[in-house]
């Protein structure tokens, strides 16, 4: 898009994954890692691998952690100029083992580290004021000192005519909870040009019980289109005045489900404003998505979009 890089403000974290199935850290055990992680970093990668002009603001220590996040991203082409290395905070960490049903157990150093530590800095401002999107994590939401930031920097891009692209990622119980975290996600909504939702928070975002009336609720609301997540089902997306667009997932392996709805979006938002149509944004964001989940890590399948491409070509779609 002429109107600058999309924006993604938030953590830059490692991963350090427990090899074996179980419960928690209690014992001693074998871990991988560090990988690149933080839910906005993941997005920020999918984002600019594909192609899409792409900044992220967030703080890293001055620490390998925080080296491996900045020369990864680098790579990848994403615009560092607002990621700060904190001098005395360690780069964010989550640990992570997943259970065997599915379920993760996390020990995170986030708030606490350069990851928290994250305000409002010039660099910050010369970013928000050349890019023209801004793609919001609502995790962050109920950090008021991060959604002051994001309120900011999309409020900035917005009067210049930019966009904003919004994956709620909260749960409806958490919603209910915190009045002002409630506040916070509803003037979001009504910034929000294109949202993200998966399914539970389509109808939290509608506080509807019904996708069908979700979705009307929010394009009557005045956002101009939805891609709804569907994890193995794939991905529809929505428009006023426009039949939906389904998009089947593709047949892959489950390795590591972490990321596959951060790449999506990175893909999506990505593909949408370089100026692809929805069809073919939903395929690249369902591949990026796909990609991600079969191999360890959560940013390691985020890939080119001569990648998606060949993943395409070759990966049959699963049946509905
Ligand atoms: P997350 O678990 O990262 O929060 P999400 O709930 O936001 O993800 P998902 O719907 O799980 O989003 O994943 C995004 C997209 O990635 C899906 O629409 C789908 O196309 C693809 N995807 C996710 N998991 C799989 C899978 N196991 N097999 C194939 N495709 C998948
Ligand atoms: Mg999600």
């Amino acid at each position: 898009d002429s109107l600058g890089p999309t924006l993604v403000i938030g953590e830059l974290l490692v991963e350090i994954v427990a090899t074996t199935l179980g419960e928690g850290f209690r014992e001693t055990q074998d871990l991988i890692g560090p990988y690149p992680s933080g839910a906005p970093a993941i997005f920020a990668s999918q984002s600019a691998r594909i192609g899409g002009s792409t900044a992220m603001a967030g703080g890293v220590g001055r620490d390998d952690f925080g080296r491996i996040l900045t020369e990864r991203l680098e790579a990848d082409g994403v615009d560092l100029s607002a990621v700060l290395t904190d001098p005395a905070l360690p780069t964010g960490t989550a640990f992570v083992r997943y259970r065997p049903d599915g379920g993760r157990d996390f020990v995170y150093n986030m708030w606490t580290s350069a990851a928290g530590s994250l305000t409002w800095t010039d660099a910050l401002a010369a970013v928000a004021e050349r890019a023209g999107h801004v793609h919001v994590m609502g995790t962050l939401l109920p950090r008021p000192q991060m959604a002051e930031l994001i309120e900011r920097a999309a409020g900035i891009v917005k009067r210049r005519g930019g966009t904003v692209s919004f994956d709620p990622n909260l749960r409806k119980e958490l919603m209910e909870g915190d009045e002002a975290a409630l506040a916070t996600f509803e003037r979001m909504i009504d910034l929000t040009d294109l949202l993200l939702p998966s399914g539970e928070e389509l109808l939290a975002a509608g506080r509807t019980d019904t996708p069908r009336e979700a979705v009307s609720v929010l394009l009557d609301r005045g956002i101009k289109e939805i891609a709804l997540k569907e994890g193995v089902h794939g991905a529809t997306g929505f428009r006023p005045d426009a039949d939906p667009v389904h998009v089947p997932a593709f047949e892959v392996d489950e390795v590591d489900p972490t990321g596959a709805g951060d790449c999506f979006g990175g893909a999506y938002v990505a593909a949408r404003r370089i100026g692809l149509g929805i069809e073919e944004a939903l395929t690249y964001g369902a591949a990026a998505g796909a990609r991600n989940v079969a191999v360890r890590g959560p940013m390691e399948g985020a890939g080119s979009r001569a990648d998606l491409d060949a993943f395409i070509a070759e990966t049959p779609r699963r049946s509905a």
